[in-house]
């Protein structure tokens, strides 16, 4: 498709648009993002036009997800770029909100999943998933979608988006994608730029190491053997750790011992960029090298 493409600022526009919408029977996906799009994002959109009549991309860049010593500043943002790439994407309306949209004064609501988020990424960004079920829930109270779509790129935040949206009864279908990467393994991520020459070489590790992980489990070594000696290598490499964790791939409950069924997560560090990734054991079998 090529063109134009309506982006709307306000809830009272959206609901406009998806109003005449609905008038015709047509259903509607949304998909969450932060602007700074790549292939990764458009292979949400993508997912969703498959499921939906019609896709709606949010872009906002959610303060309240992002710690006090975090690149909410520096996050990159892209809106005209991005806008050329959702056109070819197949994305039919862009809701860009101002602050005061999805933040008016006096706010004062937020919403806390538990369990979920008490470790991994939620100890290493404490209140980061709170901003993000905040967020996310005003996003489907505004859209009211009949499907969302969330990357598995952020597994443990996919999996909160799904805690919440069965806690509170809200009625959308949470949908996952699967992680896009680039030819050397690495995850795309808005903040694959922040890396210098040097770091982008060595971040592919992340991936591999993590793959190693799970080839080691699916091979029958134990969850806390494995994830040490991912941690081991990852370290010796220079990242600095923040968790490789072996996982029930349904509650992220821990697990020790061997396993069949699980979700190998890590987070780093590498210079001031935080890299996160994760894959399933068993790994799908076009990895399983
Ligand atoms: P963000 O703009 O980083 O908030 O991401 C918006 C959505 O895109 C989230 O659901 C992410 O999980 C998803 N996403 C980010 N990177 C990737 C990737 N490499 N592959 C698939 N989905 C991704």
């Amino acid at each position: 498709m090529t063109g134009a493409i309506t982006t709307v600022r306000t809830v009272k526009d959206l609901r406009a648009h998806l109003a005449t919408w609905r008038k015709s029977g047509e259903t509607v996906a949304l998909v969450p993002t932060m602007g700074a799009l790549h292939e990764g994002h458009l292979s949400l959109v993508a997912l969703a036009g498959t499921k939906a009549d019609r896709v709606v991309v949010s872009i906002f860049v959610n303060p309240i997800q992002f710690g006090p010593r975090e690149d909410f500043k520096t996050y990159p943002r892209d809106e005209a770029g991005d806008l050329v790439k959702l056109i070819k994407a197949g994305t039919h309306l862009v809701y860009a909100p101002d602050m005061a949209g999805i933040y008016p004064k006096g706010f004062t609501t937020h919403v806390r999943v538990g369990d979920l988020t008490e470790d991994l990424c939620g100890s290493a960004r404490p209140n980061h998933f709170e901003g993000v079920a905040t967020v996310v829930t005003k996003l489907l109270l505004q859209c009211a979608p009949d499907l969302a779509v969330f990357g598995e790129k952020d597994y443990q935040q996919l999996l909160v988006i799904k805690r919440l949206v069965r806690d509170l009864d809200l009625q959308v279908e949470i949908v996952g994608g699967e992680i896009v990467r680039e030819g050397d393994g690495l995850a795309l991520s808005s903040r694959n730029g922040y890396l210098s020459p040097a770091e982008r070489k060595v971040a592919p590790l992340l991936y591999h190491t993590i793959h190693e992980v799970a080839a080691a489990l699916a091979q029958g070594a134990g969850a806390d053997t494995a994830s040490e000696a991912g941690r081991f290598k990852l370290e010796a490499a220079g990242f600095r750790v923040d968790y490789v964790a072996v996982r029930d791939p349904e509650t992220l409950a821990r697990l020790s011992g061997p396993v069949k069924q699980a979700r190998v997560l890590a987070a780093v560090h590498l210079g001031k960029t935080r890299l996160i990734d994760n894959v399933p054991v068993p790994l799908p079998a076009s990895t399983n090298r």
